[in-house]
């Protein structure tokens, strides 16, 4: 997705841009559900429109959400806020990974600078005089004076490039999987902070009954969960969630992910940045994994137009790091965010967890706070690419 993003943001360019990725070519999802969603905020939106992506997806298969509730596990503490709080009409998208990818992948094949090649392995990746050269498992070699790695958090570009990233296991696993629920949704993302981490249950587009869990649990519990057949699964998230959404049953497999965060400690050398997972990957807790990788992609992608709308040297060094100076410091609150949020809610100290819910009512109880909350969740924020 950040590396779609990058091409489909320099469209107007006169650059030849080259993506290179293992995965097959993308397409639109049909029948049920993918697992892999993601909550889109208002920011996203209007990056992807501005890209000329919006338009190509699949309208059908999206579902906006105009509210928020967060809640304690043991129930004393709630938050609930809207898009009202913040005069907006919605407060984000769920959208499946597969349809934001085909959006992109649709879009750069109308452009005629962009080649999105798929099947595609990256083998080795070396310095060269002028650049870096690429070789593929086919054999081919390519050279290019500005290498982006956007591939994901295991990145071969990062290592390539001698960029070094502090990695942490974040002591959970997530599971995945779509959910029918008795009660409707009504376009309202939920997140309970339960004993042994948060769980959320994100609406679905359909019939209002559909929604996306992303329970985030020590191994241990994980792994006994994951081994109870579907409906004592199904029944022990209804209690976990205190009925919330009236009885759940399971729509879909389960899968489970061990969630590490990673930071890199500098995004860019001499001709090479990295964008989205590739430098960053926060907990899941938030949402805003990739979120903040379409934010890298608009700005990277916005620092290269200037330097070529003023006759600048587009790959420059110092280019790349007024992109790391406008990233690197949004992103690192947010990984540090979503380490502290985990801390926070796993508290045993009953005096810690009276302080933490009753800081969640009172903000619960003031317009302020509540705005303040919705912004976040907008994406907005002030150093956004200006368009
Ligand atoms: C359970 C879960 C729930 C999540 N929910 C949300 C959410 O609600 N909102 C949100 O914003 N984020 C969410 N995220 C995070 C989000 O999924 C990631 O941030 C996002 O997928 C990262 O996108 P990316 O394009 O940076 O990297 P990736 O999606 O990892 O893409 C990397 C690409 O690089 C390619 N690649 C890698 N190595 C090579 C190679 N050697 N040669 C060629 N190609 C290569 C791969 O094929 C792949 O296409 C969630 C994550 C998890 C685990």
């Amino acid at each position: 997705m950040a590396g779609g993003m990058l091409a489909a943001s320099l469209a107007e360019q006169s650059l030849q841009i080259v993506l290179l990725d293992a995965a097959p070519a993308p397409q639109y999802p049909q029948g049920e559900s993918a697992l892999r969603v993601s909550a889109l905020t208002e920011t996203s939106e209007s990056l992807l429109q501005r890209a000329q992506v919006w338009p190509l997806m699949p309208v059908a298969r999206m579902q906006p959400y105009e509210q928020m509730e967060v809640r304690d596990g043991d129930g004393t503490g709630e938050v609930h806020f809207s898009a009202a709080d913040a005069n907006a009409s919605h407060l984000g998208t769920l959208v499946e990974n597969d349809a934001v990818v085909a959006a992109l992948y649709q879009r750069c094949l109308s452009l005629t600078r962009v080649q999105w090649r798929n099947d595609c392995r990256v083998s080795a990746i070396a310095r060269a005089d002028d650049g870096w050269r690429i070789a593929l498992s086919d054999g081919e070699v390519l050279k290019t004076r500005l290498l982006v790695g956007a591939d994901g958090a295991r990145s071969m570009v990062r290592s390539a490039a001698g960029l070094q990233a502090q990695s942490r296991d974040t002591g959970h696993v997530a599971i995945v999987a779509t959910l029918t629920t008795e009660l409707p949704h009504q376009r309202c993302a939920r997140q309970a902070f339960l004993d042994s981490g948060p769980v959320a249950l994100l609406p679905l587009y359909g019939d209002g009954h559909s929604c996306s869990l992303v329970w985030s649990l020590w191994p241990e519990r994980a792994q006994q969960l994951m081994q109870l057949p579907g409906d004592g699964f199904a029944r022990e998230l209804t209690k976990a969630t205190q009925s919330w959404l009236g009885e759940i049953s399971l729509a879909s497999e389960r899968l489970a992910f061990p969630i590490h965060d990673l930071h890199a400690g500098n995004y860019v050398a001499d001709g090479v940045a990295l964008i989205g997972d590739a430098a960053h990957v926060v907990h899941p807790l938030a949402g805003q994994g990739i979120n903040l990788g379409l934010l890298d992609a608009a700005v990277l992608a916005e620092e290269i137009c200037r330097a070529l709308a003023a006759g600048r040297q587009w790959h420059s060094l110092p280019l790349l790091q007024r992109y790391q100076r406008r990233r690197r410091g949004h992103n690192a609150m947010v990984v540090s965010a979503m380490r502290g949020f985990k801390v926070l809610f796993e508290q045993r100290s009953p005096v810690l967890r009276f302080v933490r819910n009753a800081g969640m009512s009172m903000v619960d109880r003031h317009h302020i706070f509540k705005g303040l909350l919705a912004r976040q969740a907008l994406g907005r924020f002030d150093d956004a690419p200006l368009g």
